[in-house]
């Protein structure tokens, strides 16, 4: 730390991004991202792209923010194009909490929500989950908060119906209610169609996941143009061309092959419940996962003791060490073949 740094951060816990190792070739399990590689469109409109790199991108990102409208059935003012769903999230921190709105999310979620809440100085509500490691949308009704849920939930897997998430929107008409849809489609049902009936709701989306573009970082917030506009002040305030020239050719070009994304996610889908069936034949316990994880705990050996040995034998997934699901580790849906070593890892470890 220098001496120059402003007191307002002396508290920081910044966020831990899962390992990116390079040192030795991993079957790597730990940061959900797609086994399967970017279209062949993709590749060429990145090249193609790279060739104007003398040029600053288009601000407004306006290609891709039609082409997302067409995917997502908007208007292209409905949408923003950032930097990661991960700059959505600290761009609605920013406009939508201050010192008279806190934030609520579920205690157990995505690790981010409460380091951007301290970044800015907000008020946090932590809501417990249930015992089943479920969120009770009951538990977010007039919460006067702005109210964040990740749906499937993180690291969990576990899924809001449209019913619960409609009845946290009608029952918080005064506060903006971010549902973030990372993993929405390995098998949840997106909330995109509530956005023209509550002027409320921000859903975030993220091509790191299911589109296999981790690398190239690229997200969305989709909600009513009002909301939106407000987001676009802030993205517009701190970074104007947030989203590289690379990156928005990238996603046009994603959005055209859609149904190959949607395909490898179905795949994934197949592989993850296959997995799963494998690995309770083991002995594991689990959660109903509908993301593009498991979240799986053996009664016989200590989740960070799993970890370890797995990571012995090249296998990389992802431990928490907080108390309540320090006994679980969240394993990454890879291919069908990543999966069978992972298996095999497990059955030599056991
Ligand atoms: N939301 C959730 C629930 C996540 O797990 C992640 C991935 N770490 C993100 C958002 C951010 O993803 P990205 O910034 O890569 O879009």
């Amino acid at each position: 730390m220098s001496r120059f740094r402003s007191s307002r951060f002396d508290r920081l816990a910044a966020y831990v991004p899962g390992e990116q190792p390079r040192e030795r070739k991993y079957v790597k399990l730990n940061t959900n991202e797609s086994p399967y590689p970017p279209s062949g469109a993709v590749l060429e409109a990145v090249r193609t792209a790279a060739g104007s790199l003398n040029l600053y991108c288009d601000p407004t990102a306006l290609k891709l923010r039609q082409a997302a409208a067409k995917v997502f059935g908007v208007e292209p003012d409905w949408v923003l194009p950032v930097n990661g769903s991960d700059e959505i999230l600290n761009f609605a921190f920013m406009a939508f909490c201050d010192g008279d709105t806190p934030v609520a999310y579920p205690e157990t979620s995505y690790g981010f929500y409460p380091v951007l809440a301290d970044l800015h100085g907000i008020e946090k509500r932590e809501i417990p989950l249930k015992g089943d490691f479920s969120v009770d949308c009951r538990d977010y009704l007039d919460l006067h908060c702005t109210v964040v849920i990740a749906n499937p939930n993180a690291p969990t897997g576990m899924t809001l119906g449209l019913s619960e998430i409609e009845e946290i929107l009608k029952n918080n008409r005064d506060s903006a209610v971010v549902i973030d849809e990372a993993y929405v489609d390995f098998g949840a049902e997106s909330a995109i169609g509530l956005t023209k009936k509550y002027d409320n709701l921000l859903v975030t989306r993220t091509f790191s996941k299911s589109h296999s573009l981790a690398g190239a970082r690229l997200g969305f917030g989709v909600g009513r143009p009002e909301l939106i506009a407000d987001l676009t002040a802030v993205k517009d305030s701190t970074n104007p061309y947030n989203v590289n020239a690379m990156t928005q050719a990238a996603g046009v070009a994603a959005f055209g092959d859609n149904g190959y994304y949607m395909d490898n996610c179905a795949a994934v889908a197949r592989t993850r419940d296959r997995t799963a069936e494998k690995l309770r034949r083991l002995g594991f316990e689990g959660t109903d996962s509908k993301s593009n994880f498991l979240f799986v705990r053996h009664p016989r050996i200590p989740g960070g003791e799993l970890y370890a040995k797995l990571r012995e034998r090249g296998i990389l997934v992802r431990h928490f060490s907080k108390p309540s699901i320090a006994d679980y580790n969240r394993i990454t849906v890879g291919s069908p073949e990543q999966m069978e070593a992972l298996l095999e890892a497990v059955r030599e470890i056991l």
